[in-house]
């Protein structure tokens, strides 16, 4: 099998030449003992960054076939810069890894056994969070949980380390959407998968580039780009609201009619705030009902892929 490997750089000059090594010496071993093709590269994606990388890469690029190197116009995040590599490498099937080479290199052997064995994704999946900080570990679970709660199918502790097929790519392909999370989209694509364990290290050099900031972003555009159930509570919400707003209704009204306890204008005052509160709330969830359709709609995600006629 002709195999490419998919690494987005951001910054990364601290640590390019020795990942671009090591990779590159796990592929000639892996192509020594017949596993992958001598066609086999790796696809290096340069997203804008603004110190060394595109020179170092290159140069690496120059020194070997092994190395293929992409350069974005500028950056545009790590989600993006890994499917514009994927879309553009050649290869039966594509592992995507991180420059830092924190995911563990010993399992990629694993996952191309997995697909020879007739898997067309391949999911890296991390033990544990042992070299994580202790927030990381947190929000991480907490945003598992959370995802899973609102029913998008992510895989828990799977990041972007994984191997997809030629017909998984393709997939891929034709999933338009522009605020990507591939952790989320993948899983849709459906098709033969399996999974792997690792151990994540530290990274090899320099820091990440993932600040709060990004990982916020992330975690938002996964939660807004795969369910509408946030959406889906203002319904209930709203509705919930309206039935107290009946049942409220019908006691002022009781007071008003039936005791002498009513001060004056009491009723008309207190009905209609209510009322036209419960209304409110009630009318919002039905537009984000309407919202929700026309947000899924307007993705236009291929409703399905064949996997195969018989
Ligand atoms: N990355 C990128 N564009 C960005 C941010 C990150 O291509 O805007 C790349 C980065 O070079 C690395 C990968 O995404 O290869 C993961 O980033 P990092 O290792 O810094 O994240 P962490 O492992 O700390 O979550
Ligand atoms: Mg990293």
């Amino acid at each position: 099998m002709n195999l490419g490997i998919v690494v987005p750089c951001f910054n990364e000059q601290e640590v390019l030449r020795e990942s671009s090594a090591r990779l590159s010496a796990l592929m000639d071993a892996l192509q020594a003992r017949g596993k992958i093709t001598s066609e086999s590269r790796l696809w290096f994606v340069d997203d804008g960054s603004n110190d060394t990388t595109w020179e170092i890469l290159e140069e690496l690029a120059q020194a070997s076939t092994r190395v293929r190197a992409l350069k974005l116009s500028r950056n545009r995040g790590h989600q993006n810069a890994l499917l514009a590599g994927l879309l553009t490498a050649d290869g039966d099937a594509l592992i995507s890894v991180d420059a830092d080479l924190q995911d563990d290199l010993d399992v990629v052997e694993q996952m191309i056994d997995r697909f020879v064995d007739g898997s067309e994704i391949v999911y890296g999946v991390r033990r544990g969070r042992d070299s994580d900080s202790i927030s990381k570990r947190l929000t991480a679970v907490a945003f598992y949980r959370f995802m899973h709660l609102l029913g998008a199918k992510t895989i828990f502790n799977h990041a972007d380390f994984r191997l997809m097929s030629r017909r998984a790519i393709e997939a891929l392909r034709e999933f338009r959407e522009v605020n990507l999370f591939l952790r989320g989209i993948v899983p849709l694509i459906g098709l033969n998968s399996a999974q792997v364990y690792y151990d994540r290290h530290e990274r090899l050099a320099g820091e990440t580039k993932y600040p709060l900031r990004k990982m916020l972003g992330l975690a938002l555009n996964a939660i807004t780009s795969f369910s509408v159930t946030p959406l889906r509570i203002i319904t209930t919400i709203g509705f919930l609201i309206f039935l107290f707003t009946m049942a409220t209704s019908l006691w002022v009204l009781w007071v008003r009619l039936f005791s002498d306890s009513a001060v004056p204008g009491w009723a008309s005052t207190v009905l209609p705030m209510y009322f036209l509160g419960g209304i409110q709330i009630l009318c919002l969830g039905v537009i984000g009902e309407y919202l929700g359709k026309l947000y899924s709609e307007s993705k236009a995600r291929p409703r399905y892929f064949i996997e195969r006629v018989v």
